[in-house]
């Protein structure tokens, strides 16, 4: 734990030495990697910083209120003309997860890297890693905090909404005694749970429900019924007009089923490319899983991205399972 907050202020001292920062949200980005980007430009435009905030892709239209969001560059359709000796990476569990953005980096780039997954890789010059906080939003909270900077609303605002999203609503088992006393500390600022919720965790896209239609059609129980398996061919998305986004969230119809240990589900990004989800209930530590196949995560939430054809993918993950469960899968 001193390592630890030793770390916190290491990483307060390099937000001080440097005058321009590139931050970087994860690629596939979810609500706390935005949230703790955009938190990090906020301490920084307190110490009169100046920053590039830039994903791979692009951002979630339903981080729209978080503040700053219309600073995110989405590398896929902006240039970014520049690079950048001073670089934060936030919930990125190893550099893969960056994305595509090392042309953005000048050769004497130092790297920070702020993270909670347990299959870090501390691929930072300076690492911040505390693999027991529920979201990398819960370290920001404590940056702030060790570093002397101002709870503003607008700070609070996305510090809540990381620790919101990975929590799910304040419902999995990652959701802390801390997490809650930080999350009731930013209820004083003036966050507005019902709005946050309402946009981070209700509102769902027509496009969703069209995709979440087809896929439970192709749910699968295999393992004697503790795998169950959803997919998301590239046609069903060209078909209903969903994007990859869309279809987050599917993998838990499937872990929600009684008895069920693992909710997998098998999305085609692009023809050939399969996004793979893992949900967990006690049995498998799925973060292993994923890391075997080239990805990583949680015990309970971890993903890959595999090449291949769809059928061919499901079958090689649902062979890791059979060794972890002791069940064949066709059982
Ligand atoms: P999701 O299935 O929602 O995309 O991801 C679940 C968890 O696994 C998240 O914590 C996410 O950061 C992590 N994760 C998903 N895909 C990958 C991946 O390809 N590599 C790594 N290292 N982590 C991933
Ligand atoms: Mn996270």
């Amino acid at each position: 734990m001193s390592d630890y907050r030793g770390s916190l202020e290491e990483a307060a001292r390099f937000m001080r030495k440097h005058d321009r920062f590139l931050i970087i949200s994860h690629v596939n980005p979810d609500g706390d990697t935005t949230s703790s980007a955009l938190a990090t430009a906020l301490m920084l435009e307190e110490l009169g910083k100046t920053y590039v905030i830039v994903n791979e892709g692009e951002t979630p239209a339903k981080f729209g209120f978080l503040p700053r969001f219309e600073h995110i560059r989405n590398l896929s359709t902006d240039v970014v003309d520049e690079t950048f000796s001073a670089v934060i990476a936030v919930d990125a569990a190893d550099s893969r997860r960056m994305g595509d953005v090392r042309h953005l980096f000048s050769s004497d780039a130092v790297l920070l890297n702020i993270d909670h997954h347990p299959t870090n890789d501390r691929f930072g010059h300076t690492n911040v890693i505390r693999t027991d906080a529920a979201a990398t939003a819960e370290i920001m909270f404590e940056l702030m905090e060790a570093g002397g900077f101002t709870c503003t609303n607008e700070l609070a605002v996305c510090v809540y909404t990381g620790l919101l999203t990975d929590t799910g609503g304040f419902r999995y088992s990652n959701t802390s005694p801390n997490v809650m006393e930080i999350a009731a500390k930013l209820l004083r600022y003036g966050v507005k749970p019902g709005e946050i919720a309402e946009r981070c965790l209700e509102e769902i896209t027509l496009e969703h429900v069209q995709i979440l239609r087809r896929s439970l059609q192709s749910l699968r129980l295999t393992h004697n019924k503790l795998v169950a398996s959803l997919r998301v061919t590239h046609q069903d998305l060209v078909e209903t007009g969903a994007s990859s986004e869309d279809a987050s969230g599917l993998v838990n119809y499937g872990r929600n089923i009684e008895g069920v240990e693992v909710g997998l589900s098998f999305v085609e990004t692009e023809p050939g490319v399969v996004k793979v989800s893992f949900r967990a209930r006690n049995q498998v530590d799925v973060s292993r899983i994923a890391k075997s196949l080239g990805g990583g995560g949680h015990a309970k939430a971890a993903g890959c991205t595999m090449k291949g054809s769809i059928d061919e993918i499901e079958q090689q993950v649902h062979t890791k399972l059979s060794e972890d469960l002791g069940v064949a899968a066709d059982e």
